[in-house]
């Protein structure tokens, strides 16, 4: 690091202790995150920006903002955190406790929720907990991107997850904190993990719902995606969206934290997300019924007149799940076969 960005480390976390200290909730300057998949730096809150320090329980937890979400739940003897997306995210709990980081829990694998790792201190002996296909696709994305590196510069593996999760429900004591993790089958991804917190009625719930603006570099996120968007390449599915959001309505839980977010979320604000964009899929998947090509589907509701977006991150619009699947759904029902 040099000497300038240190200092403006060692300064920004000053800043930081202000506002911690002051309500619970509040902005401070932290060292810029590294910018994530060919981002550049971007305002406080933003990708490569000043991460924003939210605090829900005093003493015991806090979530950061720097493009993408850092949950920080603080155990007897150490910190455990949910995801580590940005540059010294670790840093920041510094300024309520002295307990070092033992412990980091992934929602996925996308790199603006893991590349923080590098910089977290002792990384390497760091318990690191993921869904199984989490790791199968972390070693997959970097062995077989297609992303030109020139353009789209990845960073190297960073630490595989050593605790690993292969089925819903799973809950468990980590240093004296009650977790329960979920997973409801593919929906951003095809790991998602839900980390539900049931002694703070809290769950962090990576990028199955969030409610920022992901492309502000590439203004115009077609409407009927409604700021939302699914990796295709890591068999995400917007229609296990709308099942993961079913299940997580169940929890007894009255906060939500997605991956990116300027606020917490309720009940209501993520069934509202679910619910606005099935109606544009069950729209377009009736056009689709009807005998339209995905070409005319896309020009039907506009998605035509937008142009590419997401930079280095692989980018699949509404339309062209909706037609896929229910292609393959029509396809499945035509021919039910026996087995003999
Ligand atoms: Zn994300």
């Amino acid at each position: 690091m040099k000497l300038s960005k240190r200092l403006a480390a060692i300064s920004a976390l000053a800043l930081c202790t202000v506002a911690l200290q002051g309500q619970g909730q509040g902005q401070g300057q932290a060292p810029a995150a590294a910018p994530a998949q060919g981002r550049q730096q971007g305002p406080p809150g933003g990708f490569g920006g000043a991460p924003i320090m939210h605090t829900i329980k005093e003493g015991k937890l806090y979530w950061a903002l720097a493009g993408a979400s850092v949950g920080f739940v603080i155990g007897d003897t150490g910190v455990i955190m949910i995801d580590d997306g940005f540059a010294n995210a670790s840093a920041i709990i510094k300024q309520v406790t002295d307990k070092p980081v033992t412990t980091v829990i992934e929602t996925h694998d996308d790199t603006d929720h893991i590349n923080g790792l590098y910089t977290t201190p002792n990384a390497d002996k760091l318990k690191i907990i993921a869904m199984e296909d989490n790791w199968k696709q972390q070693w997959t994305t970097f062995k077989w991107t297609e992303k030109p590196k020139a353009t789209c510069p990845q960073s190297p593996m960073p630490p595989a997850p050593n605790v690993i999760i292969r089925q819903d429900k799973v809950a468990t004591t980590i240093d004296g904190v009650r977790f329960v993790f979920h997973h409801y089958g593919p929906s951003h991804t095809g790991h998602d993990l839900i980390i539900e917190l049931p002694d703070y009625k809290v769950a962090f719930i990576g990028d199955v719902v969030f409610d920022a603006d992901m492309f502000p570099d590439h203004p115009g996120m077609p409407a009927q995606d409604h700021g939302m968007f699914w990796k295709s390449e890591k068999r995400g599915t917007p229609l296990g969206m709308f099942h993961n959001v079913d299940e997580l309505l169940k929890l007894d839980v009255n906060t939500y934290i997605a991956g990116h977010g300027t606020d917490t979320l309720t009940k209501a604000q993520i069934k509202a997300k679910r619910d606005a964009i099935k109606a544009d899929y069950d729209k377009e998947a009736a056009m689709v019924r009807s005998g339209m090509s995905l070409e005319d589907l896309r020009k039907a509701v506009g998605e035509d007149k937008y142009g590419p977006r997401g930079g280095c991150i692989a980018y699949v619009d509404l339309p062209w799940y909706v037609y896929t699947e229910t292609k393959r759904d029509m396809e499945e029902l035509k021919d039910r076969g026996t087995i003999k």
